[in-house]
């Protein structure tokens, strides 16, 4: 594998940090340092995204036509990793990575030129309504009806766990629509406006305290037949294709790196208090497995990506990126409780108020645990590796 960049690598990292010193300001810089949820709130990811927009960088992964940007795999690598390790905002992933490329390859001309643009300039910010209570792992036994009335579908039932509901306009999500044969030939992919009548969202606090995840009721909603991407029964074939770009779509390397970092800096502030943990050798250890075991999942990470194509996904091998990024995520998480010792006993369900450190490092190691469980469960990708990578 060949790892130097190229002078045309080396002009483009340029490129992409004057972008960043240009663009980024202290204030979005300051929003990502101190989220300790999923994904940074609106107002930070928003205005995050309307700048690459606007420099042409939002949607690296889409075709061409519709605003992809046709790089190589080493500069999606580069420039994510210069993203992140600036201390760029997360760019919320419902439209952009998730939804944004089901409708680019099921959707009709219509649809298309009617979503993808609102996702491109944020009018839309979506969310995904996939899980149902006692659905989660077992996907295919979702419930929610959708019943054809019309024009219209009928939509009954319950979606759960629905990360970020409460700022969404649109969902996109599984329904029910034939109980007839295999379950996985009975659900549609629908896109709903989060404003028509009948629907509720009702917050779920996470273990930290954060507010990221809902459930969310439906009750007679109407939702145009026209709204569904792709043929009435035909949803399961979207959903594993999204599920692709949930698991691997990314790059989490430079993400593990930039919150590896913001520990680091929680060491400096803890001794410019007078505790210096780098005395406790364990620590140390443990740091240095921490770090190697990083540097490994990178370079693993750059082999998958370095073999595809522009605009093209990962396949059943992004279940091996899934599990491993989200092991790392717990791992790093998990070094700031340790790095706190016995003061990680308290913490502040606000952090972030004032510039210290050392109140997020609990907050996000509790909201870490729920990496092995969104996108599908650890188990869950295991059994996939095992059928579909490795073939047994
Ligand atoms: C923070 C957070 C955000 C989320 N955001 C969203 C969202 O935006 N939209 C959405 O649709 N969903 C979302 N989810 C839901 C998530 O996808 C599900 O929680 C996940 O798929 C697991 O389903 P479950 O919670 O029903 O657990 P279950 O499926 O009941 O699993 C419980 C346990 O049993 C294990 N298990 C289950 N089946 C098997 C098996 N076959 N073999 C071995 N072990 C098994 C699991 O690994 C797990 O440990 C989110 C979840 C969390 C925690």
């Amino acid at each position: 594998m060949h790892l130097d960049l190229s002078p045309a690598d080396l002009a483009f990292r340029d490129e992409v940090r004057a972008f960043l010193n240009e663009n980024l300001s202290p204030e979005l810089r300051r929003g990502q340092r101190y989220t300790t949820g999923i994904y940074p709130e609106p107002e930070i990811s928003g205005p995050w995204q309307q700048a690459l927009r606007r420099k042409g960088w939002l949607v690296p992964m889409w075709q061409e036509e519709w605003g992809g940007t046709g790089w190589s795999a080493a500069q999606r690598f580069i420039f994510e990793s210069e993203c992140t390790l600036a201390g760029a905002p997360l760019v919320h992933p419902m439209g952009v990575r998730l939804v944004g490329p089901v409708i680019q390859r099921f959707g009709t001309a219509e649809q298309k030129r009617h979503y993808l643009p609102r996702i491109l300039d944020g009018q839309d910010y979506w969310c995904q309504g996939f899980s149902e209570p006692g659905s989660g792992s077992d996907l295919a036994s979702l419930k929610m009806a959708a019943v054809p009335d019309g024009e219209d579908y009928v939509l009954n039932g319950s979606k759960i766990w629905t990360t970020h509901a409460h700022h969404a306009n649109m969902m996109f999500a599984l329904v029910r629509t034939s109980t007839e044969g295999k379950r996985q030939d009975g659900i549609s992919f629908l896109l709903i406006d989060m404003d028509t009548p009948g629907i509720e969202v009702h917050p779920i606090p996470t273990i930290a305290g954060d507010h990221d995840v809902n459930q969310v009721f439906f009750t007679d909603v109407r939702v145009p037949k026209a709204n569904r991407i792709g043929a009435e029964n035909a949803g399961w074939e979207c959903a594993k294709y999204l599920l692709e770009f949930e698991r691997g779509g990314g790059i989490f390397s430079g993400r593990l790196r930039s919150q590896l970092k913001r520990i680091g800096d929680a060491i400096d502030e803890l001794r410019a208090g007078g505790i210096d943990v780098r005395a406790d050798p364990r620590l140390v250890a443990r740091f240095g497995e921490v770090c190697a075991d990083l540097d490994s999942f990178e370079m693993f990470e750059l082999r998958v990506m370095g073999g595809l194509e522009p605009g093209q996904n990962p396949g059943p091998v992004s279940s091996i990126l899934k599990l491993r990024a989200s092991r790392m995520k717990q791992a790093v998480a998990g070094l700031g409780v340790e790095v706190l010792g016995p003061q990680a006993l308290h913490w502040s369900e606000a952090p972030g108020q004032g510039d210290s450190l050392l109140p997020l490092l609990v907050p996000d190691a509790l909201n870490s645990r729920s990496f092995t469980i969104f996108g599908g469960a650890s188990e869950v990708q295991l059994t996939i590796i095992a059928k579909s990578v490795v073939g047994v």
